[in-house]
């Protein structure tokens, strides 16, 4: 059994990101990551904003993330008008500037610089996490070859929206919708640079989102709610091509594509757990709180995040006390106001009130009056998606975590 001062679960932006901060800030703390991918599969989330830079610039990995070439836009805004009726959905975010990441070589470079700065890094998932009588962490991870155990002070939770490690502790966590992205990739073949730039494309049912990834296709998803997917039968190909019509302009953006894969169907709801940290440990990024991707600043939160993780870990093992509780203040003050720009960007949507996803998004609050604390108390708690629809979301007690 190894000993670490901080093991890290999931290095995915957030991971990878508190990882490098740590050993940038805070060398005398050692440090693994257990990542159970190998960064060879894609993963949702091509668009990278400029939010990016500045951290990326502090982690001093700005240089390499700029030698990896990833294709860059830049849209004028543009005005208005009438043969265009989309746009003033599309107009609420801002999507004017930012880079196609391929998120295999972003993230594993991420990984790769942390592990360069001293970090040790596992490949393997975490399978089980016991809470010690010495207030310690053994983690258990299994790989294609052996199972491990691994001794450690804090645990740092990034595993993604599957929160797998605060899962297993039983931190409950609250879904306010039952958001998921339909989606296919097709063959690009057009040099056009108009292109270049993502569109959001509002329609009855949700939204359409099309954009170039960094390997030549373009990813084209329908975002719908769960229930909404079911009964359209969405999730066919042959009826998602039909919906697509629904979606002029970005019917005429793939009308010359090929067809370059199946419809795959992704968990893409606004969540968060009930509780983002505990005596000694921390979920960081999507694991702490996923947020409506309409806003497209997944990645660059995880980034930002990862550094104040990074901070509060630093001052939880040199006796700042408020430390974690900071975080965990500063973790539902920004998942507060992204619940407020969501409710801003769906209302700026006014075509079809009457239809059920958007009738559903134009009667939730911007804000959360009295606060987290006694808002969080309203919230529905739900493991997921299962069973599909808003009844996914159904009222649960809520239950102290088991640490
Ligand atoms: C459909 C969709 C489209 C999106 N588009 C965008 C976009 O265009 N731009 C944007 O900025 N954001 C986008 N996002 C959001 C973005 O993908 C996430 O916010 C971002 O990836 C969060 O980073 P993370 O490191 O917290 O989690 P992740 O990127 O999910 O990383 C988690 C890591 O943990 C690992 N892991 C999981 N379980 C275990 C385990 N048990 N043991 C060990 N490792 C484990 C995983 O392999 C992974 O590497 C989109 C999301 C969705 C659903």
């Amino acid at each position: 059994m190894r000993y670490f001062d901080v093991v890290i679960l999931g290095a995915g932006p957030a991971g990878a990101t508190t990882a490098l901060a740590l050993r940038k800030f805070h060398p005398h703390l050692s440090v693994v990551m257990v990542e159970a991918c190998d960064y060879q599969t894609q993963r949702p989330g091509e668009i990278l904003t400029k939010e990016a830079i500045p951290i990326l610039q502090q982690l001093d990995v700005l240089d390499f993330f700029l030698e990896q070439n990833h294709p860059q836009w830049q849209t004028a805004p543009r005005a208005n008008d009438e043969a265009t009726p989309t746009r003033e959905f599309g107009a609420a975010v801002d999507l004017q500037q930012g880079w196609q990441l391929d998120r295999t070589r972003f993230d594993g470079m991420l990984a790769g610089y942390a592990a360069a700065s001293g970090a040790s890094f596992i490949r393997a998932s975490m399978t089980e996490a016991r809470f010690m009588t010495d207030n310690s962490w053994q983690i258990v991870t299994q790989s294609a070859l052996h199972s491990r155990l691994l001794n450690t002070a804090f645990v740092v939770d990034a595993t993604g929206r599957s929160a797998r490690f605060a899962g297993e502790i039983g931190v409950p966590h609250a879904a306010h919708d039952t958001l998921v992205g339909v989606g296919r990739a097709l063959a690009l073949e057009s040099e056009d640079p108009s292109d270049d730039a993502p569109l959001i494309e509002a329609f009855e049912h949700g939204w359409w989102y099309s954009a170039p990834t960094a390997d030549n296709r373009l990813a084209v998803v329908a975002m719908t709610d769960a229930d909404i997917c079911k009964r359209l039968q969405l999730a066919h190909t042959a009826r998602w091509s039909e919906l697509l019509q629904a979606a002029p302009q970005t019917q005429r953006r793939v009308a010359r594509l090929k067809v370059a894969g199946d419809v795959n169907v992704r968990a893409a709801h606004t969540r968060s757990l009930r509780s983002c940290c505990g005596k000694n440990w921390l979920a960081v990024g999507d694991a702490a709180t996923s947020v409506d991707p309409i806003s497209a600043h997944g990645i660059a939160r995880a980034l930002r995040f990862g550094m104040h993780a990074s901070d509060a870990i630093g001052g939880h093992f040199g006796d700042r006390r408020s430390s974690l509780g900071n975080y965990e203040a500063l973790v539902h003050t920004e998942f507060e106001q992204n619940l407020s720009l969501r409710a801003d960007i769906y209302r700026s949507e006014s075509r079809w009130e009457n239809a059920p996803f958007w009738r559903r998004r134009h009667h939730i609050s911007s804000s959360t009056p009295g606060g987290w604390a006694q808002w969080k108390s309203t919230l529905t708690v739900s493991n997921g998606l299962a069973g599909g629809g808003l009844r996914a979301a159904e009222q649960t007690a809520w239950a102290p975590p088991r640490q």
